[in-house]
């Protein structure tokens, strides 16, 4: 699973293992004491939005929620209607179909050019997604020629996955990587999860075991640099409780070489939308003023410019790194 918002590819977030840990946890218990970018430990409050409390490090300006929500709160928040279409209309749903295989071409696209500066190819290299939702990224993926697995969170979503390929290539997990071999994998992929992630550091030394030499991981994260944070400030549309940590060009990056990445690339997070899945986004996902604005808009403007394909770079960042 991961979380959707206007630019953000799909709804399916990666919690750590919320439902599995039942002790009560305090608002002390849920504080970040260490930067898991820089490992300093001063951070001081930016600012609370919607009820969300957003501080950053003195040390490198990464911005996090702290304390964060508790395993029950995010237990809740990833609930089965999280999921950009698991309870839509068959119409709608099937526009979300088309934006998040649009988009995944788009990425992969991308994906392929960064292997081709290092001479390699897409075909028969080991592709990991972590948290693959409904598999649109590996069904566009293995069209490519890589050999495709998956992890989901969300048990729904992995059989529709599976389904989908009409192989089980996907398995239902959480981000915990223990249950893979070293060196099993030569891609991987986070499309919308690492701002989910509790310790994003950990997770990313997880990643670099299981990838082999010469490996390449791509991120699509929100970006505190994107022009959407920068105009929007406070009402940056991500500011959401499942977003733990907003990072940004400089943090990012320095996340990747501190787990031990290198040769990293970024770009702005593009993404294909269509007007009706804007549209639908922001009824599922509301946001005040801008989601009536946009239903009234669903109800005057014609169908054919509702699906018309867009090229978006709105609130994110792609980023690819290589595992030397
Ligand atoms: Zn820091």
């Amino acid at each position: 699973m991961k979380a959707d918002t206007l630019p953000r590819r799909r709804v399916e977030a990666v919690p750590s293992d919320p439902v599995q840990k039942s002790e009560v946890q305090t608002a002390d218990d849920l504080r970040a004491r260490t930067c898991p970018v820089c490992l300093a430990t001063n951070f001081a409050p930016h600012f609370t939005t919607r009820g969300i409390p957003i501080e950053s490090c003195e040390s490198c300006g990464l911005l996090l929620q702290n304390p964060q929500p508790s395993d029950s709160d995010l237990a809740e928040i990833y609930g089965p209607h999280y999921f950009i279409g698991s309870d839509e209309d068959a119409e709608l749903a099937a526009q979300f179909e088309i934006v998040k295989r649009a988009t995944a071409r788009l990425q992969l696209e991308e994906l392929d050019a960064y292997l081709g500066k290092r001479g390699r190819a897409a075909r028969g290299l080991r592709l990991l997604e972590i948290g693959c939702g409904h598999g649109n990224m590996l069904i566009e993926a293995r069209a490519s020629g890589y050999e495709v697995n998956g992890i989901e969170f969300s048990a729904d979503a992995a059989a529709i996955a599976n389904q989908k390929l009409g192989i089980e290539a996907v398995r239902v997990g959480s981000t915990s990587l223990a249950g893979f071999p070293d060196r099993s994998f030569d891609v991987c992929i986070l499309a919308d999860v690492i701002e989910h992630i509790r310790d994003p550091r950990a997770f990313l030394h997880d990643v670099w075991r299981m990838l082999d030499h010469h490996s390449t991981i791509f991120i699509a994260t929100p970006s505190v640099d994107s022009w959407s944070a920068r105009l929007l400030g406070r009402h940056w549309m991500e500011f959401k409780r499942e977003h733990l940590f907003y990072f940004g060009m400089a943090t990012i990056e320095r996340l990747l070489t501190e787990t031990g990445f290198a040769d990293v690339t970024l770009g702005g997070g593009k993404k294909v939308l269509t007007p009706a899945y804007i549209i639908g986004h922001f009824d599922k996902f509301p946001v005040a003023v801008l989601s009536p604005v946009l239903r009234m808009g669903r109800s005057l403007a014609p169908s054919v410019l509702l699906q018309t394909k867009l090229k978006i770079t709105a609130s994110g960042i792609d980023v690819y790194a290589t595992k030397p």
